[in-house]
């Protein structure tokens, strides 16, 4: 016999509980960081911190990322760049040297992730069927439906396009499964201009977008400069997104996008990744001068909201953290630890007054469908 106070405790208890919300993060540097800085990804961040504290002048701030604290996070797919530095003139002997030297790094940190796919930790997403299939198998594991954890999804991706050799070798890395190509970093390349330098693409560079078009290719916007990204989004004909890029409304500079270029991303069916990189959130950040405590997540939701405000709707922002981008908690917001903080977010954006749908299509879902529908 059940009294009827009893029936309405009850029903208060087996209300459903939410599960944990997936996270897509559209911009991480994992097989750079694995490779170049030499850090084993699969230790928790604290052991790495620890190990790093004797080169501190050499691998950036206290490390936020590795593949436990994704996991905490539940980071079930992200999209994972190769990233073979050039040359920059004033650290000489930081950055290769040639692009031939490039490329063979390129193979190498493609190498680390075929590894890490063999033992089961990452799983390469090359389809959009593929995109769509680790994203169930990640919502049935949030819901308790399996009890396995499932790999980290990763989508590949090339963060300047120095080490494809020349345009028609564009058939060579797609083969080897890379999807989308930022075709600039930092300064000028053989192919465009990208963040701090002023200037459109070389013939070369319109020929690769060409290419890129033709292979099915995706193009990644983010660090092209201003010249270099109008003219990119005239050649190239294909899906674009803005893999970790910020609004320069809120936060002046060329790394920024300007509400213009927002538009037209928003026209294009892009998503946009909010950056978790201090200098790009707050305008006047300096690095070893302000105080990592001065940024707060909250800050990145001015971001994703402003570019929700000129969409008109939530269909264009995501995550694009770049949070080992090189640099550490030095240079990250304050209130994020590691990269599972940024779970976090999701309490944000319901304080800024974003639907619990909206804030599942800023999680995840946009970039989701983003390539679900792109990726051939
Ligand atoms: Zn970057």
């Amino acid at each position: 016999m059940s009294l009827p106070g009893c029936l309405l405790d009850s029903s208060f208890l087996f209300q459903p509980r939410k599960p944990p919300m997936l996270l897509f993060d559209a911009h991480l540097d994992l097989a750079w960081n694995a490779v170049e800085w030499n850090r084993n990804l699969e230790l928790p961040t604290s052991e790495i911190r620890l190990f790093e504290k004797h080169y501190t002048d050499i691998v950036p701030g206290d490390c936020t990322v590795s593949f436990p604290e994704m996991q905490r996070g539940n980071m079930g797919l992200c999209v994972a760049t190769l990233l073979p530095r050039l040359h920059r003139k004033d650290k000489p002997l930081t950055f290769y040297q040639s692009r031939e030297s490039t490329y063979a790094a390129g193979y190498g940190q493609l190498a680390y992730y075929r590894a890490m796919v063999r033992k089961g930790v990452l799983q390469d997403l090359p389809t959009g069927a593929a995109v769509r299939e680790h994203c169930e198998l990640w919502q049935k594991f949030l819901t308790g439906e399996v009890t396995d954890r499932p790999a980290i999804g990763y989508i590949l991706s090339m963060e300047g396009a120095s080490p494809i050799l020349n345009p028609q070798q564009v058939d060579e890395w797609y083969d080897a499964g890379l999807r989308i190509v930022g075709p600039a970093h930092y300064g000028p390349n053989e192919y465009c201009h990208g963040t701090g330098s002023v200037g459109g693409l070389t013939a070369d560079g319109q020929q690769l977008l060409r290419e890129m078009d033709r292979v099915g290719l995706l193009l990644d916007a983010t660090h092209l400069a201003d010249q270099s990204f109008w003219e990119a989004l005239d050649i190239f004909g294909g899906p674009v997104l803005a893999s970790h890029h910020n609004c320069r409304s809120l936060v002046p500079s060329d790394r920024q996008l300007t509400d213009e270029q927002i538009q037209a991303l928003i026209q294009r069916g892009a998503v946009i990744g909010a950056a978790f990189d201090n200098w790009m959130i707050k305008p006047g950040w300096v690095k070893y001068v302000t105080s990592p405590d001065s940024v707060s997540m909250n800050d990145i939701v001015t971001h994703i909201d402003h570019i929700c405000q000129l969409a008109g709707n939530a269909n264009h922002s995501g995550i694009g953290t770049d949070l080992d981008g090189g640099f550490g908690r030095e240079q990250s917001p304050g209130d994020l630890d590691t990269i599972a903080d940024v779970q976090r977010m999701s309490e944000l954006l319901s304080q800024r007054g974003y639907s619990d749908a909206d804030i599942e299509k800023i999680m995840w879902r946009n970039y989701v469908e983003f390539f679900e529908r792109n990726l051939k």
